[in-house]
């Protein structure tokens, strides 16, 4: 046996662990004070009452003889696949075949599963700073990784690459920046994409935090997408499904990689469970729709107070529109982990070290509006007294 030696390539993720660590280790040594979690990644909204209701009654179906479902479609059940295109396609102008939607179990698992498409050699762009499982999943696939500077110079938004990019993931809105691409500026890439005969993977996860028409929520609205671009969606950040698990993706047969995708499911998925799929279903009735929106709207608005409390305070501060992330420069030049240690001992605030997401998010930290509403008002007023400033 010859081990897959890649993963030894792989840079080391402590991330989430050391903020446990270090907060746990500060709460041991000031028992009596209460820590405020600004840099949670994870909803904080439960399940919404349509969505449970429809779980319920999936779950008796599953115990009477007449309505018991075994294996079900690999690719999904075709009601889901045909709610979703009508609900999150055709209002916005784009016609997809039910045999291009595929149901998963999350964003996550396609996103590393769909490098099983490609060969090793080929060379992929990701935005640095960004979610990690680009990155770690193309290495372990030995892959070339392109980096493409975000910063505040460019706004956050990436540069075509000199060098070729054969597989490019794009995520918009952005996690950790929070930054989002105009039609105009993600058609760029979809033109790039073309002539270079490269794949976009877009990752459109926080799709549902678009708030400006000039942002689009598909990058199917743009001219010539479906040729060059796979779409992989969460039910996680739109409806609190982090713990049940829903996703899908989009492979358009103009890719080339639609049948690959569906041979590949076949074989190596069995199918997102009934239930959950029924759960699904459910974020698109009127009453789930209405659920979904008073917690996307929750969100929305504690991103607005955290963020006008920051920049009051005259940090200097990225996202928060479009997006439930903060992105936030250190003050005086601070490392991630500096700035971290002293939210932490100053003003017992918990956030995200921006070093995390790539060596390109040092000198920022996250914050996130799935944070309690009163913990973030009360993470300002301590900010301000403590005389933490730029
Ligand atoms: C949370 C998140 C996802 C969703 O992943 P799931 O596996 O569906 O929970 C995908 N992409 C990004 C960038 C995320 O932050």
């Amino acid at each position: 046996m010859n081990k897959n030696p890649n993963f030894n390539q792989l840079p080391d993720r402590y991330l989430f662990k050391e903020i446990v660590l270090r907060s746990q280790e500060y709460s041991r040594q000031h028992p009596s004070h209460r820590l405020l979690h600004l840099g949670i990644g994870d909803v904080s909204f439960p399940l919404s009452k349509p969505i449970i209701e429809a779980m319920h009654k999936a779950v008796d179906e599953m115990g009477g003889a007449e309505t018991f479902r075994g294996y079900g479609p690999e690719e999904g059940y075709s009601w889901l696949r045909q709610a979703i295109i009508a609900n999150d396609f055709n209002p916005r102008g784009i016609d997809l075949e039910l045999d291009e939607v595929f149901v998963s179990d999350g964003a996550g698992s396609d996103l590393g599963n769909l490098n099983e498409l490609f060969l090793p050699n080929n060379r992929v762009a990701i935005c640095d700073p960004s979610y990690p499982a680009y990155v770690d999943s193309s290495i372990m696939a030995g892959r070339e990784v392109l980096q493409l500077p975000c910063t505040p110079q460019n706004k956050f938004i990436p540069e075509l690459p000199r060098e070729r990019a054969d597989i490019i993931f794009l995520c918009f809105p952005n996690n950790p920046t929070g930054a989002v691409l105009t039609r105009q500026q993600l058609q760029q890439w979809v033109d790039y994409a073309i002539k270079q005969k490269s794949i976009i993977i877009f990752d459109a996860a926080y799709e549902c935090f678009i708030e400006d028409s000039d942002v689009p929520h598909s990058i199917y609205e743009l001219k010539g997408a479906k040729q060059v671009a796979i779409e992989v969606h969460s039910f996680s950040k739109s409806a609190g499904f982090t713990g049940l698990r829903c996703g899908y993706t989009i492979v358009p047969k103009e890719t080339g990689l639609q049948a690959m995708w569906l041979r590949r499911q076949s074989t190596k998925y069995n199918g997102t469970s009934y239930i959950t799929q029924r759960a699904a279903m459910a974020t698109f009735s009127p009453e789930g729709r209405k659920a979904l929106n008073e917690n996307i709207c929750y969100y929305r608005e504690t991103a607005r107070i955290l963020s006008d409390g920051l920049k009051t305070l005259d940090f200097e501060v990225y996202g928060g529109k479009n997006s439930p992330y903060l992105w936030c420069r250190t003050p005086k030049g601070m490392k991630s982990w500096e700035f971290f240690d002293l939210l932490l001992a100053e003003c017992q605030i918990v956030c995200t070290p921006g070093v995390g997401f790539g060596e390109g998010g040092e000198g920022f930290v996250r914050f996130s509006a799935f944070s309690k509403r009163e913990d973030c008002k009360e993470a300002i007023k301590r900010i301000q007294q403590k005389k933490i400033e730029k």
